[in-house]
């Protein structure tokens, strides 16, 4: 049977640092990371947080399942001994020195993983479910496929700054474009690189996280300004020579996982990658498909999580 793309890998936490009030880096080391693969600058993996709540002598770990089939392992637990498992990206990878960076939000309490990023310390063991790299089979896992695209429009909030900083530090340096990135408060701008042609845009909402009606307006706000000026007229050319399905959107239940990702482009039109809270993400993909003729096969938009459901 061929070796599976993906499999669980065995780390301990290295360095924690606080980049701002809301990003946390840490750095996971271990010989088993010799073999991680990082293939599109938004791979997402899955970490695997503790059991809590287990008795003494059990980190948490103790029921996690490691075998080739270790989703339906896992599944196939009850309730109780099933580890919560969160999506992150990995934001930097050294398998030649064993260390891979992941950049944690800290959203307070309300979940397991931001839960764990405030009491985590250097030395725990962890897993993650990553690219196994000595596998033949391709693991997929990333989203970022601009193909021969002219202009570029990145934007999404905190959760997807880890993912925007990979791809913007690996554009060419010809790339052009806009990148539009909100997170909570002013002190949570980082220092990264993009290419002179891309305008780098930080938006925050004032350091009031709580304040669940701004999550994401400051970005849909921004985005649209740059949309309607930069591809209106275009968009809307484009939009009359466009199939009419193209224009149309399906409707989304509530519980329905906001996630279209289109082929590369192979022309030199737009192409917008859009990830974070699932309702900005849809006001911003409806705006450019329904409200400026942007053709949908060009549009990535990807709902990295939504205000009051948890993940999994
Ligand atoms: C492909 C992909 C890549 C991602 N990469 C990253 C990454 O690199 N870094 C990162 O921090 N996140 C990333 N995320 C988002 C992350 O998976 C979610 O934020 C996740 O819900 C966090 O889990 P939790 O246990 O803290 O909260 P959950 O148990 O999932 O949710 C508990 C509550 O917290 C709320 N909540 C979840 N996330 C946030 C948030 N950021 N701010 C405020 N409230 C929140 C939920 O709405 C819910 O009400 C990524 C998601 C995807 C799909």
């Amino acid at each position: 049977m061929a070796k599976p793309g993906y499999r669980v890998f065995e780390t301990v936490v290295g360095e924690i640092r606080r980049m701002s009030p809301h990003f946390v880096r840490v750095t996971f080391r271990g010989d088993d990371l010799n073999d991680v693969g990082w293939d599109g600058p938004d791979q997402r993996i899955k970490v695997v947080l503790p059991l809590e709540g287990v008795p003494e002598g059990d980190d948490g770990f103790g029921c996690f399942p490691r075998g080739d089939d270790w989703f339906g392992d896992w599944r196939a637990l009850p309730d109780e001994r099933r580890n919560p498992i969160r999506t992150y990206t990995i934001r930097d990878a050294r398998p030649e020195t064993g260390e891979l960076d992941v950049d944690f939000v800290a959203h307070g309490d309300s979940g397991p993983a931001s839960r764990w990023i405030a009491r985590a310390e250097p030395g725990e063991r962890m897993l993650f479910v990553a690219p196994d790299a000595t596998s033949d089979e391709p693991p997929g896992g990333w989203e970022w496929h601009p193909g021969t695209a002219g202009t570029l429009l990145i934007a999404g909030d905190e959760t997807a700054v880890p993912a925007m900083s990979a791809i913007l530090a690996q554009l060419p340096a010809s790339a052009r474009g806009a990148a539009f990135l909100e997170v909570p408060a002013a002190g949570d701008v980082l220092d990264i690189e993009a290419p002179p042609g891309v305008v780098v845009q930080w938006l925050h909402r004032g350091g009031d996280e709580h304040a669940e009606a701004t999550y994401g307006a400051r970005l849909v706000e921004a985005v649209r300004a740059w949309a309607d000026d930069e591809l209106g007229a275009r968009g809307a050319a484009r939009a009359e020579a466009a199939a009419p399905a193209d224009a149309e959107l399906p409707a989304l239940a509530d519980d329905e996982i906001l996630w279209e990702v289109p082929e590369a482009t192979a022309d030199d039109g737009v192409y917008a990658w859009l990830a974070g809270e699932a309702t900005a993400i849809t006001t911003l993909r409806r705006h450019l498909v329904k409200g400026l003729g942007v053709d949908r096969r060009r549009v990535a938009f990807m709902g990295y999580w939504k205000l009051g459901r948890a993940e999994g």
